[in-house]
């Protein structure tokens, strides 16, 4: 399939990064019966698949899936719906059910994921943002070396500090993810401070990396994307809110309306497919991260800087490579594409995207559109020529995907 350079790397890398999948197997063992357990305890059967349509009244599907989520994150509650398009509408339902007009959010991670950006908003954006509806907002950036500010974010919670906000991955920037261990040091931080403050993570592609999640360990309120780690690749839709039983419902309230909660929605055939991505996520998770573990243990051999290193601990999905030129990041980017089952006979090239200050490039050959627990990779084309890859249903796929993107700048007298 590949020339011997191409095949002695691949070769090269599995023989390097063997152990470490052999730890990240553990992992899997150890989520998915975590899984399986929380399964057990509700007795989950074929009728709980079945779906709802209208109101949704009594849909014992729906309401054991919320259990079912509850008990593998170890929180009070969840809230697992079709009805969220997306994470930024999950995490915007989160923050909106408990946030109120004179609230402050506290970001103490930097910058939130760019889409969270017009969800916090500026005050009078007439857009219904948080600050338009007067909330206020501010931020603490991490330190150079990527770690929490901890003197600044003691200095910076107020009296009106409702919610602390932490984002456990990377998200696309060049810093570490946080571990959950990081996390509850965070939360142990704030709390002596203000013992009141709801503590918020957007643990989007952070999802069973590691053997406990941020509500294990006194996180009040969570929230994540279905078409990422939790759905299991099979999910089509939907996201999940879990935490402190008051403030899922409060996030209920806000996503349906006040006093009907979580008690309606139909889940139009959605159950089914909700509950099998769930079983199969720790899996799939497993497999993506075997992927990064290979691509970044290839392109070290080259060379080339990766974050994070091949033997790395990781708490999230995402693998960032440092490139050298923008052909680089082209050919590794249709490289991926060019491996996918779906779509490959596209070629990305970089475009304007509303938003972005330069051209991007993505490579996106997936089953669920925008799905990022499958294999795709972007890029910014600007330097230091970083290309972002992440997920990866099995793992024969990302190292598909990698071995053909060296094909490609191996073609291109790239290397
Ligand atoms: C993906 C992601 C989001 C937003 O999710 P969308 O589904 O793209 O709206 C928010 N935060 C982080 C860290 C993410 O990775």
């Amino acid at each position: 399939m590949f020339n011997e350079r191409i095949t002695a790397l691949m070769e090269q890398a599995e023989q390097i990064i063997e152990g470490r999948v052999k730890q990240l197997d553990r992992l899997v063992d150890h989520n998915q019966w975590k899984v399986i357990r929380a399964f057990q305890k509700h007795k989950v059967s074929d009728y709980h698949f079945t779906g709802s349509t209208g109101y949704g009244y009594n849909d014992r599907g729906r309401e054991v899936l919320d259990l079912v989520y509850a008990d593998v994150f170890g929180a009070e509650a969840a809230l697992v719906r079709p009805h969220f398009v997306s994470g930024t509408h999950t995490i915007g339902t989160a923050l909106f059910g408990v946030l109120r007009p004179g609230d402050e959010l506290l970001m103490i991670t930097g910058t939130p994921y760019d889409t969270l950006h017009k969800v916090i908003g500026t005050p009078g954006d007439g857009k219904g943002s948080l600050q338009d509806w007067g909330v206020t907002y501010n931020e603490v950036a991490l330190l150079s070396d990527g770690t929490p500010d901890y003197e600044r974010i003691r200095a910076g919670i107020s009296p009106d500090t409702k919610v602390i906000g932490i984002q456990r991955s990377r998200g696309y920037s060049w810093r570490p993810s946080f571990s959950v261990a990081e996390i509850g040091e965070m939360v142990r931080c704030v709390k002596d401070v203000k013992s009141d403050v709801i503590v918020f993570v957007d643990n989007c592609y952070g999802e069973f990396t590691e053997t406990q999640e941020p509500t294990q360990v006194g996180v009040d309120l969570m929230a994540g994307s279905l078409i990422k780690n939790p759905g299991g690749g099979i999910a089509a839709t939907g996201g999940y809110i879990a935490g402190k039983q008051q403030y899922v419902e409060l996030a209920a309230y806000r996503l349906t309306a006040p006093g009907i909660g979580g008690e309606v929605g139909a889940m139009l055939g959605t159950t089914r497919s909700i509950y099998q991505g769930l079983f199969l996520a720790p899996h799939l998770v497993g497999q993506a991260v075997k992927g990064s573990i290979f691509a970044a243990a290839v392109f070290e051999q080259l060379g080339f800087v990766t974050h994070p290193q091949w033997n790395d601990p990781r708490t999230d999905l995402i693998q960032a490579i440092q490139f050298t030129s923008d052909r680089h990041l082209i050919a590794f980017v249709q490289g991926i594409q060019q491996a996918a089952a779906v779509d490959a006979h596209v070629v990305p090239e970089p475009w304007d995207m509303p938003g972005y200050q330069h051209p991007v490039i993505m490579a996106a050959g997936t089953f669920i559109q925008g799905g990022s627990l499958e294999l795709s990779a972007d890029a910014p084309i600007r330097e230091p020529y970083i290309a972002y890859m992440q997920g990866g249903l099995t793992y024969s796929h990302c190292k598909l995907g990698v071995l053909t993107a060296l094909n490609n700048m191996l073609e291109q007298g790239l290397l």
